[in-house]
């Protein structure tokens, strides 16, 4: 058992917040460089780039006890070796203990063949399969030695760590393990040992140490926990000093909402509202008639009815006299909300415009006068709609559709819109309840959960490429029938990535069909006038097949269309082919999404399997966590949310719960974090959100 360090903080000279740099002696320019790249620069960084998982090897087993699925080290002599070199290459050391031979393969690695020969002796660990008959270890990780030791090469519990092109995970390993004292020595603790005690946790620097150097399961586990509790209770701290800041600085437009404003408001939409979106309207109704900004984050899945939803919202404002914007991610998505808006509100005097940054510069110029003057009601964009000369003469309400779809500097305009305005953003990319709470903390969630009546779940096959074919042959009966088809690629052109493209699929079809089926592409390189055209007549049904990248994957509604296929289904997420099969099924004839995909690895197979068994887009966002962990399904930088070393701790909720209320605790006390025993927590939640979209408008 390793003994923990006494946990003190340095009384004088207290570490710089984020470390220091590394400056190990040894580490060269170039290696610190190619750290860098991993974001790895101070001694923190180091640390926190944490073990991904953890292997438990079994030591010294014959070769001959070894069972398929045991991680192993073994060690012995080679006695055959055997180089392929048909692609992919290969090499195979076969290599014998006392008890018997198994077999060493690499993919990929000529560079072995000279370094490893018959009577080269090496320790090997991996993890055991069999290959026609024999134990096989596939990529082991090997060391050359002169003799065969008695002791085994290696013990227990063996972090794993992510790595790149450049480092190697056993080049990092060394590092940490070398260093880890000193890189520990940075750490300043955040709670006293008996608040962390209460929770259960243990000091930070002790949790570095054992996910670093494991001794037991149990341990890791306790010490994930407590970084998870540093982090999470940072991210809830920000939260916490927005909402106190919104609440405290800015009023909206209060909204009317009589009976007659909603009479007016229904006669314009065609259809009978279901339960579930009258639900929302009085969450709506009720949040609007506040002087207190809206902050209502609107989740249901696709073609769940969210727009009309939206739309009544809108109207409540145009009614009031004030303005509301409709924001979109893409042009084509805004051109589609505009066209169905203006569409319904065709016999009333509300006005609508759409921008876009491809507007003609006179048709632009006329918008923006008609915003700044509030003559024009409704507008409907993109982010153009966010940018500078862009000016409200009353903005009451923002929708925002999509939001998921936006990027973080799209997102920081967007606050900068929000302030005084109420605000209501959509997604269809379903978040699990505790994800909303957790990644949403600050707005409140209503749901439309349900399609609206007479639509059928979309039924989800998987195909091989080898029966394209047959799939070909049902379209064109499909489209014999009066339906259309949309083909999703996951590139336009043809390039030097083995990635099924627009233009090679639309030459394949072409070549299947028969000539007076016609097949159009859509994709974000054709002019917007092309794809206008485009779209235009693929919902007059003039166009029978859109071959397409994922640019159709937002908001487009055409109900006539009721096959996709899929191809190279593997190469996309599994919400995001979630998404796209949302553009059928969406009147009440039958559809059918096909899968295409010749991946028959386990882990592509489960995600496409997913799919196919689950319809519900929250069922499938379920699935997708258990199968990816939540940090891939969120955590990405590029979505704006920040990052977390072990976000799965976010679908606990107690543990959640108990993060948000202990920070809710310090901000009650301390809304600014100003006072002195605050002032390592208020250091690091600035370090870490002041930047982000979370607390830049409120430092
Ligand atoms: P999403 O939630 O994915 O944005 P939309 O708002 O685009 O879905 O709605 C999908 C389709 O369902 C649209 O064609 C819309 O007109 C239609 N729709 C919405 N609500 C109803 C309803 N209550 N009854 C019938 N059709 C509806
Ligand atoms: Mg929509």
């Amino acid at each position: 058992m390793m003994q923990d360090a006494p946990i003190e903080n340095p009384v004088t000279a207290e570490p710089p917040v984020g470390g220091r740099a590394l400056a190990f002696a040894g580490l060269t320019p170039r290696r610190r460089s190619q750290l860098a790249q991993l974001g790895i620069i101070t001694t923190l960084d180091l640390l926190n780039w944490l073990p991904r998982r953890y292997e438990q090897f079994q030591n010294g087993l014959p070769i001959t006890q070894i069972k398929a699925g045991q991680m192993v080290t073994v060690q012995g002599m080679v006695v055959q070796t055997r180089l392929h070199r048909r692609r992919p290459m290969r090499f195979e050391a076969l290599l014998e203990d006392a008890s018997g031979r198994c077999v060493l393969t690499w993919f990929n690695r000529r560079d072995l063949a000279d370094k490893i020969k018959p009577e080269t002796l090496l320790h090997a660990a991996g993890k055991a399969g069999t290959y026609k008959g024999r134990i096989q270890l596939v990529q082991p990780e090997i060391k050359l030695v002169e003799k065969i030791e008695a002791v085994p090469p290696r013990d227990g519990i063996e972090p794993v760590y992510p790595a790149s092109a450049d480092l190697s995970k056993r080049f990092i390993a060394d590092l940490v393990a070398q260093h880890l004292e000193e890189c520990l020595a940075d750490i300043v603790e955040w709670f006293s040992e008996a608040y962390l005690l209460e929770r259960h946790l243990i000091p930070l620097r002790q949790a570095y140490r054992r996910l670093h150097q494991p001794t037991s399961t149990p341990e890791i586990v306790r010490a994930q926990r407590t970084i998870a509790y540093h982090e999470i209770i940072l991210f809830q701290l920000a939260l916490e000093i927005r909402r106190y800041h919104q609440k405290h600085s800015t009023v909206a437009e209060k909204l009317r909402t009589d009976d007659r404003v909603d009479q007016r408001i229904r006669a314009l939409i065609p259809f009978e509202l279901t339960p579930a979106q009258n639900r929302v309207i009085a969450d709506l109704r009720r949040d609007l008639s506040h002087r207190d900004p809206m902050n209502r984050l609107l989740q249901g899945d696709v073609g769940s009815g969210k727009t009309v939803v939206a739309l009544y919202a809108m109207l409540m404002a145009v009614a009031a006299g004030k303005q509301t914007a409709l924001l979109a991610p893409t042009e084509l998505l805004a051109e589609q909300h505009f066209e169905s808006i203006s569409h319904l509100l065709s016999g009333s005097r509300v006005q609508v415009e759409l921008l876009t940054a491809g507007a003609a510069p006179a048709k632009r110029a006329d918008i923006i006068a008609r915003l700044k003057s509030g003559e024009l009601h409704l507008v409907i964009g993109t982010h153009a709609l966010l940018s500078d000369p862009v000016e409200f003469g009353h903005l009451a309400l923002l929708v925002v559709d999509e939001q998921h779809k936006f990027g973080v500097q799209q997102r920081a305009m967007l606050r900068h819109r929000q302030a005084n305005v109420h605000t209501l953003v959509m997604t269809a990319t379903p978040i699990p309840r505790t994800l909303a709470m957790t990644y949403f903390g600050d707005l409140d969630v209503s749901i439309i959960d349900g399609l609206p009546p007479g639509r059928h779940p979309v039924i989800t096959r998987k195909v091989t490429s080898e029966q394209l074919p047959e799939v070909y042959q049902y379209m064109q009966q499909q489209i014999r029938d009066g339906r259309q088809v949309y083909v999703v690629a996951p590139a336009i052109e043809d390039g030097v990535s083995e990635l099924d493209s627009v233009t090679a699929v639309l030459t394949d079809l072409t070549r299947h069909l028969p000539t007076d089926i016609r097949v159009e592409p859509m994709h974000s390189r054709l002019a917007a006038e092309q794809r206008h055209q485009t779209m235009d007549q693929f919902r007059a049904g003039h166009i029978h097949v859109l071959v397409s990248t994922t640019i159709i994957e937002v908001g487009v509604d055409v109900p006539n269309a009721t096959i996709m296929l899929i191809r190279q289904a593997e190469r996309f997420g599994l919400a995001q082919l979630h998404q796209l099969r949302g553009r059928i099924g969406r009147s009440n004839l039958k559809s059918v999404c096909i899968l295409c995909s010749d991946d028959d690895s386990d882990e592509a197979k489960a995600r496409l399997d997913a799919l196919v068994k689950n319809a519900s887009g929250f069922r499938v966002a379920e699935e997708d966590l258990r199968l990816r962990g939540m940090g891939e399904m969120v955590g990405t930088r590029q979505s704006g949310m920040p990052e977390f070393l072990f976000p799965d701790f976010l679908l606990e909720i107690p543990f959640l719960q108990m993060t948000r209320r202990d920070a809710a605790v310090v901000i009650a006390a301390d809304p600014h974090l100003i006072a002195p025993e605050n002032a390592r927590l208020r250091h690091e939640v600035y370090r870490r959100y002041e930047s982000t979209l979370l607390l830049a408008d409120v430092a």
